[in-house]
């Protein structure tokens, strides 16, 4: 079945709007009309139509400069217009395209003419929209850890600094944590590598669920070695998350055919808030810093929070 697509019609002739908005409505279209450019493009700016058909002669302001004023409107998606017009001379179809129309009808307008010439508009959006399809699927791909779903050391690389200017521009606190599954190579070596990969997995899992939705994130930094950035948090209220998120490593029971895997893992936290130096601060300078902590939880003995402000 054909998409339904809202359309903006822009005809000062009352009779020939009323006749194409019925051609529009009767094809299953939603059509919204204006009766001159001006507020044809006052519609425009307020609402996003992929197909626009306007007449050419209006008052105020006629086609050309609507089709104009739509090409450099930088709208969030491609706009094809047909130019309804009874000027057909070679000439006026070139000035037409030239003003960026994609195509014309002659007036008085032909049912059958019209509809096919929409849907050849539509074939258009309809390319256009699944090419935006695969190319976001492509962006969350490139940016997705096929393993584990979290965000891969690629998204981190752009977005922690990100996080860091947003935060010291509002003088806003945030934490950072590494961690490390503990003893990960005897997982490997006792049950196998794709068991292995389905601990990873879990732990993954028990990572999100604990963090805030939409607020924190979680990288996968390395094979067992995970980064979490906390965003707007204190650093010992991140320490709290984090002891929760250690508490909830070590409860976690994986059930694999005939066993119960239980694992534990080690943390490395550390925090900036707006008392911090301005020189201490960078994507480099708080992984290092996560990175010496989470190596003095596993010198103390593993499975346990170690950290300080940056
Ligand atoms: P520690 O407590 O000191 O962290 O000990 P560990 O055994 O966890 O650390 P080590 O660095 O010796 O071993 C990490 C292991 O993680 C070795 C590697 O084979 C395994 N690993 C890394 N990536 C993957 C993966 O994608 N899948 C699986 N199954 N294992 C992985
Ligand atoms: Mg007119
Ligand atoms: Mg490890
Ligand atoms: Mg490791």
């Amino acid at each position: 079945m054909k998409h339904q697509f809202n359309i903006l019609l822009a005809e000062d002739n009352p009779v020939s709007s009323k006749l194409t908005e019925n051609i529009l409505k009767k094809a299953g279209h939603e059509v919204t009309t204006a009766t001159n450019g001006r507020q044809a493009l006052e519609l425009f700016k307020e609402k996003f139509f992929p197909i626009v058909l306007t007449d050419w002669m209006m008052p105020e302001m006629d086609g050309l400069d609507l089709c104009k004023a739509i090409r450099t409107s930088g709208s969030e998606g491609y706009v094809f217009i047909i130019l309804l017009t009874a000027r057909d001379s070679k000439d006026d179809i070139v000035a037409g395209l030239k003003a960026g129309a994609d195509d014309y009808l002659s007036k008085p307008i032909s049912q059958p003419e019209l509809i096919a010439r929409l849907n050849s508009g539509i074939r258009i959006l309809e390319l256009e929209r699944s090419l935006k399809k695969a190319n976001e699927e492509i962006r969350v791909l490139s940016i997705t850890d096929s393993l584990t779903a979290c965000f891969n050391r690629g998204y981190m690389n752009e977005h922690l600094l990100k996080e860091i200017m947003r935060s010291k521009r509002y003088n806003h606190p945030l934490s950072v944590v590494l961690c490390d599954i503990d003893h990960f190579k005897q997982v490997n070596d006792t049950y196998g590598h794709q068991i292995g990969d389905r601990v990873l997995i879990a732990f993954a899992q028990i990572l999100r669920k604990t963090i805030r939705e939409k607020i924190d994130w979680t990288v996968r930094y390395g094979g067992e070695e995970f980064l979490v950035v906390l965003p707007e948090t204190e650093f010992n209220r991140g320490c709290l998350m984090v002891e929760r998120l250690r508490q909830a490593v070590s409860q976690m029971e994986i059930e694999e055919v005939n066993k119960t895997i239980k694992i534990t893992a080690s943390f490395g936290a550390t925090g900036f808030d707006s008392d911090t130096d301005d020189e201490k601060i960078s994507p480099d300078s708080i992984i290092k810093r996560a990175d010496e902590h989470l190596y003095k939880a596993k010198r103390e003995g593993r499975n346990r929070v170690c950290g300080g402000p940056l």
